[in-house]
Parts: C-alpha cells; sequence; structure tokens
C-alpha cells in the first residue's frame, strides 16, 4: 500500500481550497477569504472580518442570509422530524407550497401554470422547458439571444451564448439559432427585423422552432435589460409563428427586478417559465417548470430526478412567499431601492467620463459597464479590499454587477454604493 502523504505542515486555513479542491472553482478566487457566518446582508470570514453582501448568492438570496422568518419555521420543521427527502412523493410540506404560490403568487395575478418540480436547480428547469416544448410541438429547433445565459448542462449550453462556458461542452451544441437580443445594434435597427425575415423566407434555411427562449433582463450576460415593448413584440412575434415563448426567469424572478415575475412589466404570459434561485428563499436548492396546463404532456417520470423534493425548500419557499408576497410592499421598495442605486451610477456615469461608464439595469439588478474592459474586475477587487462583495458580468467580465438582498437596509445599501463609489474612483486614478 502506498503510504499517504503526511498532511502538509501549514497554518493557512485557505491550503485545502488550493490542495483538494478542483481548479473549477471560481468565486472563491476573487475573494480569498474563509466565510463563516452570515446574516442579512452582511458575511463574516474565520478571521471575523464582515463584509457586506451585493452579490446575494448570485441572486439565489433576494431575502438575505438565514433570514429569521424563513429560519423560524425551518428549524421547527427539521426539529420535528418533517421529511426531508421526498422525490416527488406528496408530502404536507409540498402540499402547503403548492397551496401558497397558488393563492398568493399565480391567483392574484390572473395566471393558471401547472408546477413541475424539475430538480434542484435552474438548469434542470430550463432543460425540462427545452425537451417538454419540442416534445409539444414535434420539433428540435430553439431560438436563443445574444449573451443569454440559461445554465451548464449541455440543453442549456446550448442556447447559451458565452463562447468560454460553451467550449467547456466538449461537444457540438447544436439546434439552437441564435437571435440579437433588444439593443444588440444599439437601437439602429429596427426591433425583430432579421428574426421576422427568416421566418417568412422559405429561402432562409432556418429551421422552424420549437421555441424562443429569453431573460428579461440579461444578468450573466452583463444586466442588459430588454424593454417591456420589445418583450410584448417578442410574445406577438411568437404567438403568430406558433412559436412557443419560454422565459427563464431563474435569477430575475421572485422579485429581483420589483414585480415576483419579472415579465409582469410587459403585461405577457409565457408558455412555460423557469424559476429557481430565490424560490426557496433561503438559498437551498430548489426550482420550478411552470407550464400552461394545455402544454402539460408530460408522461409520468418521463423527466425526473432524485432531488426534486427537497422539502426543508419547500418550507422556507412557503414562508418566504407569506412574508413578502401578500402585499407589494416588497416590490415597491425594491423599485424604490434600485432608483436609489441608478442615481449613484448615474453620478459616477456623469463625473467620471474618461471611464466610458453607463449604468444599466432594472429594480435590483443593477450594473456599471466600463469601456476600458479590464476595470470592472479591477473595481470588484478594490470594493473587496474595502469590505464589499459584488460579482462582474458580460462576456468580458466588463460590468460591475450590483444586486444586493431585496431586504438589505436603507442605511446598508447607503454604506455599500459609498465603498463601491469609492473602489470605482480608486481604478479611475
Ligand atoms: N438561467 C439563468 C438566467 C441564470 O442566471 C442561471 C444561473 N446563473 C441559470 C439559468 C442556471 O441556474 P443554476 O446555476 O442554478 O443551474
Amino acid at each position: 500500500m502506498p503510504k499517504l502523504a503526511e498532511p502538509a505542515e501549514t497554518h493557512d486555513p485557505l491550503s485545502i481550497f488550493s490542495e483538494r479542491e478542483s481548479q473549477v472553482r471560481s468565486y472563491c478566487r476573487s475573494w480569498p477569504v474563509a466565510f463563516d457566518t452570515a446574516v442579512g446582508s452582511r458575511m463574516t470570514d474565520i478571521d471575523g472580518k464582515s463584509y457586506l453582501d451585493f452579490f446575494a448568492g448570485a441572486g439565489a438570496l433576494n431575502y438575505g442570509h438565514n433570514n429569521p422568518a424563513l429560519k423560524a419555521p425551518l428549524l421547527d420543521y427539521l426539529a420535528r422530524d418533517g421529511v426531508v427527502h421526498g422525490l416527488d412523493m406528496h408530502t404536507a410540506a409540498k402540499a402547503e407550497f403548492l397551496r401558497t404560490f397558488t393563492d398568493v403568487v399565480l391567483a392574484p395575478r390572473g395566471l393558471d401554470y401547472k408546477v413541475q418540480f424539475p430538480g434542484p436547480t435552474g438548469t434542470n428547469a430550463v432543460e425540462s422547458a427545452l425537451k417538454l416544448a419540442r416534445k409539444v410541438t414535434g420539433k428540435e429547433a430553439m431560438i436563443n439571444f445574444t449573451n443569454a445565459f440559461h445554465g451548464m448542462t449541455l440543453g442549456s449550453l446550448s442556447v447559451t451564448g458565452n463562447s468560454m462556458k460553451r467550449g467547456g461542452a466538449g461537444i457540438p451544441l447544436v439546434h439552437a439559432t441564435p437571435m440579437p437580443y433588444d439593443n444588440y445594434f444599439d437601437g439602429t435597427v429596427p426591433d425583430f427585423l432579421w428574426f421576422e425575415r427568416v421566418l417568412e423566407d422559405a429561402g432562409s434555411s432556418l429551421n422552424e422552432p420549437a421555441a424562443v427562449i429569453v431573460e428579461t433582463v440579461q444578468g450573466e450576460g452583463g444586466i442588459n435589460p430588454a424593454r417591456a415593448e420589445w418583450l410584448r413584440g417578442l410574445a406577438d412575434l411568437c404567438n403568430r409563428h406558433k412559436i412557443l415563448l419560454i422565459v427563464d426567469d431563474v435569477q430575475m424572478g421572485c422579485g429581483r427586478t420589483g414585480p415576483f415575475f419579472s415579465f409582469e412589466i410587459a403585461g405577457i404570459q409565457p408558455d412555460i417559465v423557469c424559476i429557481s434561485k430565490s424560490i426557496s428563499g433561503y438559498g437551498l436548492p430548489m426550482a420550478l417548470t411552470l407550464i400552461k396546463p394545455e402544454l402539460d404532456v408530460w408522461g409520468p417520470g418521463e423527466h425526473n430526478g432524485t432531488f426534486r423534493g427537497n422539502n426543508p425548500a419547500f418550507v422556507t419557499a412557503t414562508a418566504a412567499l407569506r412574508e413578502y408576497w401578500s402585499d407589494d410592499r416588497l416590490e415597491r421598495s425594491t423599485l424604490a431601492k434600485g432608483e436609489t442605486v441608478d442615481a449613484t451610477l448615474r453620478g459616477l456615469v456623469e463625473t467620471l467620463p474618461a471611464l466610458e461608464l453607463a449604468a444599466k439595469g432594472r429594480g435590483l439588478a443593477r450594473g456599471l459597464s466600463f469601456g476600458d474592459h479590464t476595470l470592472a474586475d479591477k473595481t470588484a477587487a478594490a470594493a473587496f479590499e474595502r469590505g464589499l462583495l459584488l460579482e462582474t458580468a458580460g462576456p468580458e467580465s466588463e460590468v460591475a454587477k450590483i444586486m444586493p438582498a431585496l431586504t438589505i437596509t436603507d442605511g446598508e445599501l447607503d454604506e455599500g454604493l459609498e465603498i463601491f463609489a469609492d473602489a470605482v474612483r480608486s481604478v479611475a486614478r
């Protein structure tokens, strides 16, 4: 038997990660500390240093870390030995969630969707949406948009824009045709000019699409918001050409842009909606595929998975819906806080013209793009040194992304924005 290596003589608490964890790790490279506890909008590392969080679990923590209104029912549920793992068995916790989701989210918005639990993560919701659209229509082709992000499994990657992520597939990614997202040509080309033309031209070589998949605000793609009229135009085009419309609300849903569903501002009703990230509210894995009832043609077990019944996530999801979506207070405060962030970003755009900055976003999904693409990462690094966590987005990481918890206090928001502005000014020097 080969002798096991002696444990390295080191007191560096981070060395275990570089020694044992795969090279694939990424966020931790920007934040080279070990975090230990987190409450609301603050995370604390093992040395007791506190960081303000403008990252919010990449949109999975819209209600902050360890929110007490969610933690109490979760602890009660665990203490009374509530079912934790349940595949797709009927459970009391799932029934409560489905009832609450119907009463608090769907009914008040006049929406009627069947709920599929496709697996624990966002990409599971996207995969099931693509599969179902193909099954319903008998067509295989998909339309996606430039700079889209839909997840890391093969189907989701095939409709994702980023060439580095696509490269990781190792096989050809096929059956998807990209179309220009809103404002791709800086407003110089009429909306859907190319899309309509290739759909209507029998000589265009476009395969008839089963569905279009779209984000209302592209998160990973650089905080690019589509206008409400563009979204309405897309829904109308899909309707006229009998193409299903899938809205991927994994990152922008659950109130990130203000309303519960990000597409509400356009007054559209997508055929299929993908939800994940903040639906459990507590950072616990959970995803939903919402399906118009007439499209629910799945056979039993045709799409399944071991972790579709994360019952603690159902408990916290139910608590989050009751706490935050029984009235419009959260939506209004998100829109107001979004305006505060926007005002700061616009101030920076005005006072630092040499940086060629642009303020982007909607609600509390905000971003600042830099003319010199390297400066966004430098800003994130400068912010980290000052105790603020934020990530970058966009095809060349050219956008500093501001995504605090929706529940952040006004004081914390102001504090974080001051640090952010200071970080931007520091890279300008
Ligand atoms: N869709 C969108 C719009 C996303 O932002 C993400 C994650 N960033 C995904 C899908 C994939 O979700 P997950 O990482 O949970 O698989």
